[in-house]
Parts: C-alpha cells; structure tokens; sequence
C-alpha cells in the first residue's frame, strides 16, 4: 500500500467524454502541488490513465470502479480516498459534475466547502482558499477552522502546473453507500457542430454583446473566434436578444471562464458580465463608447465601431497566417 504524505492534497480528476483525462486536470494537480503532495483520484475503468495523471504531478494515483449510476459512485469514492489519505485538502474542478460531487461530499462527511475558487495556498494553519468576487471588485480568501477543506476550483485559473513523478498506484477499494443515484437509461450522442472549444476552461474567448444588433451580424464574432482558435462567449443581453443560446452566456448567472486571453466585443462591462470574466489574464475590449466599464478592466482597450475593427484584425491575423 502506498504511503501518504502528511501535507496530501486529494485531487479529483475526471475523465473527458473522449475517454482521457479533462484539461482541468493539469491546473487541479498544478494548484495542488504548490501546497502539499498531489494524489490524484481517477474514478474510470481506464486505470492507463494513472500514466498521465503522473505525468501531470501526481504522487500517487488512486483508481476506483466507476460503479453503477450518477454522481454517487464518485462521492462513495471520494470517501473512501478521504479516509486513507487524511488529506489536508481536496480539490475538485468546478466542472457541472464536480460541483455536484464536491457537494454532496461536503454534505455527507460535513466537510467545509470553498467553491469557485481561483486559486489555493497554504499558510501555517493550513490551506486557504482565493476567490474573485463580486464581479471580480474584491479578492477573498477562504479557510477552515476544520478540514479536509473541500475546494471547487474555476476551470483555466490555475498556471502553476506539476513535475511529472514516477508512476505509482493503488486501486482504491470502494464501499458501495447505496444512496440513490441517478441512473442513464438511455442517451442520444449529440452532434458536435462545431471544432470550436468548449466555453468552459478555454484558453481563449471571444464574447459578443448587444453591440453585435442581431444574431446574423453575431456571426463575426464566430469569424474571429475561429481565427484566434478560440470558443465562443456572449453577455447576457446578447443570449436574451436571440443572437446566441443561453450556453453561451458569460457571468454571474452563466458560465465563469478564466482563460489566457478573453476578447470583448460590443460588451458595455456590466458587474455581472465581469463576474464571469475578470480572473481572466489579458482582457482585450472594443467597444465604441470610451466610456464603458470594460475599458475599466481591460488590458487593451480599442475605441471603435466593432464592424470595422474586428474585420481588420481577422485580416491582420490571417496574413501573419500565411
Ligand atoms: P449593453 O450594456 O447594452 O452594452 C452594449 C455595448 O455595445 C455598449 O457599451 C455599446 O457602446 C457597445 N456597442 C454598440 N454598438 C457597437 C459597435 N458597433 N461597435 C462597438 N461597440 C458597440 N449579464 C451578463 O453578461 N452575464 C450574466 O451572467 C448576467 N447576469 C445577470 C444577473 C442579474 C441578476 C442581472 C440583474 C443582470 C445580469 N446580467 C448579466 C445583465 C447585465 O446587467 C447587463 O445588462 C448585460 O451584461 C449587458 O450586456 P451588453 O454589455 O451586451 O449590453
């Protein structure tokens, strides 16, 4: 059996629909090697995947049974890796599924939960917690006076990323809780339109705005977003004029995005847009007022007619292509 360290940092890792391991993998057991000694937990029937897990920085990998049903078999799992481990803290993607998991942990073992986080660290009671909140107005730091601290973290937030370690395993025996759990009766595959990048945990955006004036001229936006190889985003106000569907919705009550680069077109700034935007590292804005609250937080800012300037960019980018 392996050993585990005293400052261990549980990881979760899932496992994408194309059968390897999600790309917030990388950040998870990035963040987690910053505070303490990764171990990483993959609830799958591919136990190859332990390779890449080590690859990314874990010191031991754990691999459970995925089970029979929704969600439940990896909270059973996430117990079970609890109690051996003992870690200090266990970090959890802030995916659709991982904040399910994260808490119906939480609630099952009455451990404290910190979501959406942006960031961890440790000082010497412990490992905290960082978070943007408040449209990004005020940086907040969470601990707990008991532990282990559950932490959901924001998909693309994290830079730091692992040493790659030697290879070691353990196959985690699961005592089943048979709480109910939803079952998958049956399912139709749906047709990925698009080789764009999912929204959530790109490394670059680009969003779209009322300014855009309907969905047809929307299409810019997709242009540019193509060129840059980036997914597509909108503000709210985009998502209720028709030009998008909702899944494309950024901020408060849509999706948080943190990637490298996050490109505003036609967005005035409003707070709640900003709180799904503002962890992201370079904010780029056109917008043809100068005096729209997304120049407040933009790292480069174009005052312009987004129907001129985007198509000269789109041709600058595609000439430095050639
Ligand atoms: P506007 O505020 O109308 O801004 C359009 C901008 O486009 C303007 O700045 C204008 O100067 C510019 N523009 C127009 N034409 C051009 C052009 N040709 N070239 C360049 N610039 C141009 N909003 C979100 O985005 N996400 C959320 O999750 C969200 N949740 C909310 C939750 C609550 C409870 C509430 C009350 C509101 C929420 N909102 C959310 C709405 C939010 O308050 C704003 O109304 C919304 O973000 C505005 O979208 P916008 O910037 O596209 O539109």
């Amino acid at each position: 059996m392996a050993q585990y360290a005293a400052d261990s940092i549980l990881v979760l890792l899932q496992v994408s629909p194309g059968g390897g391991l999600a790309k917030s993998a990388a950040g998870l057991l990035g963040a987690a090697a910053g505070v303490g000694t990764p171990v990483a937990l993959i609830v799958t029937e591919a136990a190859e995947l332990a390779h890449d897990a080590a690859e990314l920085g874990a010191a031991v990998v754990l691999v459970a049974d995925p089970g029979e049903g929704l969600t439940v078999p990896f909270v059973d799992a996430l117990v079970a890796a609890s109690d051996l481990v003992k870690p200090d803290a266990i970090l959890v993607s802030n995916s659709v599924d991982g904040r399910d998991v994260a808490g119906r942990f939480a609630a099952r073992t009455g451990a404290p939960l910190a979501v959406d986080a942006v960031g961890v660290s440790r000082d010497e009671q412990g490992v905290l917690a960082h978070h943007s909140v408040y449209g990004g107005a005020y940086n907040v730091d969470s601990a707990a006076t008991f532990g282990p601290l559950v932490v959901v973290v924001r998909q693309g937030a994290v830079d730091a990323r692992g040493e790659a370690q030697p290879l070691v395993t353990e196959t985690l025996t699961v005592p089943v809780s048979g709480k109910p759990a939803a079952a998958v009766e049956s399912f139709e595959a749906a047709v990925v339109a698009s080789s764009r990048p999912e929204l959530r945990g790109a490394a670059k955006v680009v969003s779209g705005g009322r300014g855009l004036g309907s969905s047809e001229k929307f299409a810019l936006v997709e242009k540019f977003a193509d060129v840059l190889g980036a997914a597509v985003g909108a503000s709210r106000a985009a998502v209720d004029a028709g030009y998008v569907p909702q899944s494309y919705q950024v901020g408060q009550t849509g999706v948080s995005v943190s990637p490298q680069l996050y490109v505003a077109l036609g967005i005035s700034g409003a707070i709640q847009h900003r709180a799904g935007m503002q962890t992201a590292k370079t904010i780029v804005a056109v917008n043809k007022d100068p005096d729209a609250p997304i120049f407040d937080i933009a790292d480069f800012g174009v005052v312009g007619d987004l129907f001129v300037v985007v198509p000269q960019l789109i041709e600058t980018l595609k000439s430095r292509e050639q």
